[in-house]
């Protein structure tokens, strides 16, 4: 039979095998970036990638073309965890989803669409939180493959999979290729936990988008976006402070845009709309599809690699590991290395604490917000403890009760000069980031 007409069955369906074309001549021959010492072309290369079992972490935009491509990658044995049911909103570019799939669990029906498309492919949906599931369950797995929009979540999901390595046991080692978008921007990265920085080294490339200054606003604004911050901050107080803003409101929407739309003219500042004011006003970053496509794309790329060894990926000890792609001002990508953070409390759970200047003048409430916007912290709900004494927990109820009064104190006067504060969340129960505090 001629090259691209054999059939073959798979779950007793026949299947073409010219859809497998291109991932055959990858994988029965030997290319100028394959190393005899790990990769044989050939059989059993396109078994051990079928055979691989692969955990996608996210069925949305990312997780949607993440599924398909793995699919259409060789890999045969895929898990998906989400914990979303599908919103009319997602259907422009979460394409395994229809109308009629509306209020459905995502990672079910994501999971029947690819099955039915792709022949021979398994995919087991899990819908729920991943933090729903142990280290047993992620040990099943040879990599693991996120998708995801929550900081929160990979953080998690990081510290686990660093957490389950045992240098005694190489399969421990689970490699976590983590994609991410933001509007134009995105990112692909491999972390082998342990072996290479990981997410809580990179958290700071991560920073909370810093706020305009007030001043800004106030005086000189520059972009379309200042004058709507101008109306949503400034005016909407003065001219209407006894009316609660909805930005569900589309009175009050419009009352923005035009207000925003004035300064902006005053300005001679073009750009604002009313779509812009809804999305400054309720901090919405458009979700761009070919962003999507191209992040999700980079990261099966590197997921087959890792399971195949036919070429060079991301993370390999001592090389690149991190891919940034950012497409808002014409397109530029930077591929380097991000390096281990000696104080990572994830990769060093024993390292020293780190160095910290905090005013006198602070509260432990003002203390405990400043650790929800530092880049390399991001925490919301901390618990604070000194070396002498409990300074605030947020749970059990019954500590929070015993040690709410403290939040009002000047942090100064809880701790001493050169003392050591431990910070927790319940978000990352294994994790403990130690600071040394210095008043000035
Ligand atoms: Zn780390």
């Amino acid at each position: 039979m001629a090259e691209g007409t054999a059939t073959t069955l798979e779950n007793g369906i026949a299947v073409s095998r010219a859809r497998w074309k291109y991932l055959d001549n990858i994988l029965n021959r030997s290319g100028p970036f394959t190393d005899p010492d790990s990769f044989e072309p050939g059989e059993t290369i396109a078994e051990s990638l079928a055979r691989a079992k692969v955990l996608v972490i996210g069925a949305g935009g990312l997780g949607c073309e993440i599924l398909k491509n793995l699919a259409l990658s060789g890999f045969k044995d895929i898990h998906v965890i989400d914990m979303d049911t599908i919103d009319v909103s997602n259907l422009n570019r979460q394409f395994l989803f229809r109308q009629a799939d509306v209020g459905s669990y995502k990672a079910d029906v994501a999971a029947k669409f690819v099955e039915k498309r792709v022949k021979g492919v398994k995919i087991t949906p899990y819908c729920g939180k991943i933090q729903d599931k142990d280290e047993e369950y992620y040990m099943q797995f040879a990599m693991v493959v996120c998708g995801l929009d929550s900081i929160e979540a990979r953080r998690w999901i990081n510290a686990t999979l660093v957490g389950m390595v045992d240098e005694e046991n190489p399969d421990s080692m689970k490699p976590l290729v983590d994609g991410g978008t933001e509007g134009f921007k995105g990112q692909a990265r491999v972390i082998f936990p342990t072996m290479t920085s990981c997410i809580e080294c990179q958290l700071d490339m991560h920073a909370p988008r810093a706020a305009v200054p007030l001043c800004t606003l106030a005086t000189i604004p520059r972009q379309p976006q200042h004058c709507i911050e101008w109306a949503h901050i400034i005016a909407w107080d003065e001219e209407r402070k006894d009316i609660t803003l909805d930005t569900d409101d589309p009175e009050h929407i419009t009352w923005l845009y035009q207000k925003a739309l004035k300064r902006a003219q005053e300005f001679n500042i073009s750009g604002v709309t009313y779509s812009m004011t809804q999305g400054v006003v309720k901090n919405i970053i458009p979700a761009i599809a070919s962003t999507n496509a191209i992040v999700a794309a980079s990261c099966c790329n590197e997921a087959f690699k890792i399971a195949t060894n036919t070429n060079p990926f991301l993370g390999y000890p001592g090389t690149d590991n991190y891919m940034m792609y950012t497409g808002d001002e014409s397109i530029y990508t930077y591929t380097f290395e991000h390096q281990k953070k000696a104080d990572c409390p994830v990769c060093n759970p024993d390292a020293l604490a780190r160095p910290l200047t905090v005013s006198t003048a602070l509260t432990l409430q003002e203390f405990r917000d400043t650790l929800a916007e530092k880049p390399e912290l991001q925490l919301k709900k901390t618990s604070i403890r000194s070396e002498a004494k409990t300074l605030y927990y947020v749970q059990p109820a019954s500590l929070e009760e015993q040690t709410r009064h403290n939040l009002d104190k000047k942090l100064s006067e809880l701790v001493e000069d050169g003392e050591e504060v431990a910070i927790t969340d319940p978000a990352f129960p294994t994790l403990v980031f130690k600071y040394k505090l210095t008043f000035n």
